[in-house]
């Protein structure tokens, strides 16, 4: 098996796969692109053709101009693409999120996306697939990302809403607007049913995962709301917004950030946020590891974040790992 090509290589245009002729999240047009999910430095306009879990075809729409060459597939159908048999499988890291099996002359590669073990109300959770090489992202690679229970720092989250709000203030979250927004939002059904309200594209997705049958509590959409209107109330904004006169009528309130790297001290002040709320959609370090370990993989190839950390870490513990090479 150690003098075969490898079934995916790093190319200027993202990862490659040479027998099958395709790409996967390819930062440039190709003719075919698997795309993993539709955060946007996986999701990118223009490829010819662009295979994607169905789960996340709406998500997909709402993100893309031309939503034309969009080619849904279902988790766990192959696909033939020249001499490779590929399927999608689910990644748990957003709606339709998908690791990608890959199988060519008797030999399995996963390229695992981004993906993350912790539960998730509003999307299918990770499958382990056993296979002969496995791609891993290590975006969080370093041993301190440990996740706290997402359930536990929602909660943590409505108490600080509530206290703002006793004391006359607005509370702002800040978060990326795909995914965690919702994440979040279906989390807190476990704590209250009073309605959220949500800015621009954040609403938007809310209501598309509404649609995919994903329970969150009540939204309302905000645009050029009064400041007096939205006092006590909890708002949910992406980062762009921050330094926006949106946000600067809103007047004095409470400004908070929810990410994996509000795990690092100071980050939040230093990112110009009272507080931070560690919730990821990532593998944290301990389910990095497990993971790489459960897919019995005789090759782990490591990408995306500090691979060196986590290849030395999982060499120690026997397994044959390293970043992934490329040309
Ligand atoms: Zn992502
Ligand atoms: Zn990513």
């Amino acid at each position: 098996m150690s003098d075969r090509l490898p079934l995916i290589t790093a190319t200027k245009r993202g990862l490659y796969c040479p027998p099958g002729d395709f790409y996967i999240d390819p930062s440039k047009p190709v003719q075919t692109a698997i795309v993993t999910h539709a955060h946007g430095d996986h999701l990118r306009e223009g490829s010819a053709r662009m295979l994607l879990a169905t789960p996340g075809l709406g998500v997909a729409r709402k993100r893309l101009n031309d939503a034309r060459n969009i080619v849904p597939v279902e988790y766990g159908a192959p696909v033939t693409l020249g001499p490779v048999k590929v399927s999608l499988h689910p990644a748990g890291h957003i709606l339709g999120s998908a690791q990608v099996r890959l199988e060519h002359d008797g030999e399995v590669w996963v390229v695992s996306g981004d993906y993350k073990r912790q539960a998730d109300p509003t999307c299918a959770p990770f499958e382990t697939l056993e296979c002969d090489v496995f791609v891993s992202e290590t975006t969080f690679g370093q041993p301190h990302f440990v996740w706290p229970d997402t359930a536990a720092v929602v909660g943590n989250i409505v108490r600080w809403w509530h206290i703002n709000r006793e004391r006359g203030k607005n509370s702002v979250l800040f978060c990326y607007a795909l995914g965690k927004a919702q994440r979040v939002l279906a989390e807190m059904l476990q704590h209250t049913r009073e309605p959220v309200h949500v800015h621009g594209e954040i609403g938007t997705l809310v209501e598309v995962y509404r649609a995919a049958g994903i329970e969150m509590v009540p939204t309302q959409q905000v645009t050029a709301t009064s400041a007096a209107d939205l006092r006590g109330a909890l708002i949910r904004a992406t980062p762009t917004m921050t330094r926006s006169s949106w946000l600067r009528r809103l007047g004095m309130g409470a400004r908070a950030f929810a990410s994996g790297w509000m795990l690092l001290e100071g980050e939040s002040r230093r990112r110009g946020y009272d507080m931070g709320f560690v919730v990821s959609d990532h593998a944290d370090w301990p389910a990095l590891v497990s993971t790489c370990q459960e897919s019995r993989a005789r090759r782990i190839l490591l990408h995306h974040g500090r691979t060196d950390r986590l290849a030395a870490h999982l060499v120690g513990l026997g397994l044959d790992a390293a970043a992934l090479g490329g040309d």
